[in-house]
């Protein structure tokens, strides 16, 4: 008797489809070995008898009903599942097993990065927001209100409202966009001190400005009537 002879299907063989591992888990009471490219298991119990050609001795022959044996047969019909220790694994599914888990790290990899690059847009923009707070506490601009209404209706963002306050604490920028009130008081100022005096309040407090008053004039110039009073 020379073994057990094991065929494996088209397209596998023993070097790579055998669970050569399980002989360290388990003591199994067969070895193995391949001659010209033959896979042979060999029971410990065998005596090398002689059998005829093709056949195998009782003990070799036992190894088929042999649990672990059975199992390996099974997995190697079915397949393995995924979640099957890789002890019990053949070379070509530890290979497979590697590919698969290689191709998961590079995809959590490319999924951690893009949340990364995410999270610090997010911080930036949170960071800006903290800067502007900090800022409008700070009042170093009276006219907060309307700065930011001049910036959302030009649909600009948090830096640029950022940049705007930065720019209108310098006194280049002057936001647009005056409540009625400051058109009121403009207007008031205009006709009561008159144009010197409407200026400086422009430049000194940021009310409308000269020419903005006049397109918002509300009160109808005064003209000579030649009729009685009443
Ligand atoms: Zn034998």
């Amino acid at each position: 008797c020379c073994g057990l002879y094991i065929g494996f299907e088209e397209g596998q063989s023993h070097h790579v489809n055998y669970p050569f591992g399980l002989h360290q888990q388990y003591d199994l009471p067969w070895d193995y070995y391949s001659q010209r490219d033959k896979f042979f298991l060999q029971s410990h119990r065998c005596r090398r008898t002689l059998v005829p050609a093709g056949r195998a001795c009782e003990p070799c022959g036992s190894i088929l009903r042999n649990d672990v044996f059975v199992g390996i047969l099974q997995r190697m019909g079915c397949g393995i599942h995924p979640n099957t220790p890789l002890i019990y694994m053949p070379i070509a599914n530890l290979v497979e097993t590697v590919r698969r888990k290689t191709d998961q790290c590079r995809s959590l990899k490319l999924t951690h990065l893009n949340l990364a690059r995410k999270l610090l847009g997010k911080m930036t923009a949170l960071d800006e927001h903290k800067q502007f707070v900090m800022a409008v506490a700070s009042g170093r601009v009276e006219r907060v209100a309307q700065l930011v209404q001049a910036c959302l209706s030009n649909g600009v963002g948090i830096r640029g409202l950022v940049e705007r306050y930065e720019r209108a604490c310098r006194e280049v920028y002057n936001p647009k966009g005056f409540t009625e009130d400051d058109i009121m008081l403009g207007l008031l100022i205009l006709r009561l001190g008159g144009a010197r005096l409407a200026g400086i309040v422009h430049r000194a407090k940021g009310l409308p400005g000269i020419s903005t008053l006049r397109q918002n004039t509300v009160i109808r110039p005064l003209r000579a009537s030649a009729g009685m009073p009443t």
